[in-house]
């Protein structure tokens, strides 16, 4: 399984490079390789590499670790080789995310890739990402709106700046290791278990003088108003994406995305269909007949609909342009109005005479007399 890896090479850098070097080609990589960039279908094969360069990176980043690489290759760090120091529970997601928010890359992401853990402060987290449901009506979906919302949040601490305090020393329960271990003997041989440290939460350090407001945690839970720009066109359950207002990191890290899910409610009249509204109106018996004008609702305003004469009931006429925008695009889609005859539940005894008329001997501006009363 341990096949000998080249680290030199997958980084493309030569043995003689320097730190400095390797960093740089490492964040070049990563940048590229990172799967959030990665295209649908290169998904799998982005990660492994992202995996493979951090790998590299870990290991020629570190002197020691390069210098037992340069002597035993990469099968002193596969899991119980000369090394010792396997890559299980290296934590990917972690350095992924850091890249992803970290703007690129700040020198924080070497600090943990390459076991610089406690050398420049404590591992950083990203804070989570928050949902927010948002409810709009059919008219703000078609014309876009802005809605002010408050979201309750953890943020970092104002009086600690995020720290959890001041003086951050080593813990002297793990001394620095963040992990504390208790070895169980069984019959079958000693086991030596690890737990993270429950004096630092697994930090590796604490500061001395504990930040009074957030308890060390360095986080506090605020309350903030945002406005949310929504744009026209948008559906039911598309998400929107507020980068970097979701909850703070521990220890100073980045924001999380703030997703707001909206949700359109359902109209009185208009039902949409993709683009297309669609709408029922009632036209009378006369109308139907002998054609008319008519003015119909539409989603932002009134338009005129042309019901030619002979038309029949359940017919569908469309309105072009003037159903619900395309998003992010400067197509609109149309309305589509049926036309339902309303057929006169009661008539008059002379209304009734003139419809004999009608059977009888049907002409041209015989429902306009019928009507007009
Ligand atoms: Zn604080
Ligand atoms: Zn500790």
């Amino acid at each position: 399984m341990a096949q000998n890896k080249d680290y030199y090479n997958l980084l493309g850098v030569d043995k003689s490079a320097t730190k400095k070097e390797i960093k740089k080609a490492y964040k070049k990589l990563a940048m590229k390789y990172h799967p959030d960039r990665a295209p649908e279908e290169k998904k799998v094969e982005y990660e492994e590499k992202f995996k493979e360069i951090s790998e590299a990176a870990s290991v020629l980043g570190d002197d020691t670790k390069r210098s037992k690489y340069d002597q035993f290759g990469s099968s002193a760090f596969s899991g119980g080789g000369a090394g010792g120091s396997g890559f299980q529970g290296f934590d990917f997601s972690d350095i992924m995310s850091q890249f992803r928010f970290g703007g690129g890359g700040g020198d924080d992401i070497f600090d943990s890739l390459f076991g610089g853990r406690g050398q420049r402060g404590r591992r950083v987290y990203q804070g989570s990402d928050l949902l927010y449901e948002m409810t709009i009506t059919l008219e703000e979906a078609a014309t876009g709106t802005t809605k002010t919302i408050q979201i309750n949040k953890l943020d970092h601490c104002g009086e600690c700046k995020g720290k959890g305090g001041t003086n951050i020393s080593s813990c002297s329960t793990c001394n620095g290791s963040g992990q504390t271990s208790t070895v169980q003997r069984t019959p079958f041989g000693a086991f030596r278990q690890q737990r993270p440290c429950h004096a630092c939460g697994g930090e590796g350090e604490v500061p001395e003088n504990v930040c009074g407001p957030c308890g060390g945690e360095g986080l506090q839970r605020k309350k903030k108003k945002l406005d949310v720009k929504v744009p026209k066109g948008i559906e039911s359950n598309m998400r929107l994406r507020l980068t970097r207002e979701g909850e703070a990191g521990k220890n100073g890290g980045p924001y999380g995305n703030l997703f707001v899910q909206i949700s359109i409610s359902a109209h009185k009249y208009f039902e949409r269909r993709s683009d297309n509204l669609h709408i029922t109106v009632p036209i009378s018996f006369h109308q139907a007949v002998l054609g008319d004008e008519i003015e119909v609702h539409t989603i932002t305003g009134k338009a005129i609909l042309k019901i030619p004469k002979g038309t029949d009931s359940e017919t569908i006429f469309r309105m072009k342009g003037k159903g619900m925008p395309h998003l992010r695009s400067t197509t609109i889609g149309d309305q589509m109005v049926k036309v339902h005859i309303e057929v006169p539940k009661k008539v008059s005894k002379k209304q009734k005479e003139a419809l004999d008329k009608f059977k009888d001997n049907p002409s041209k501006g015989f429902f306009a007399d019928l009507f007009s009363k």
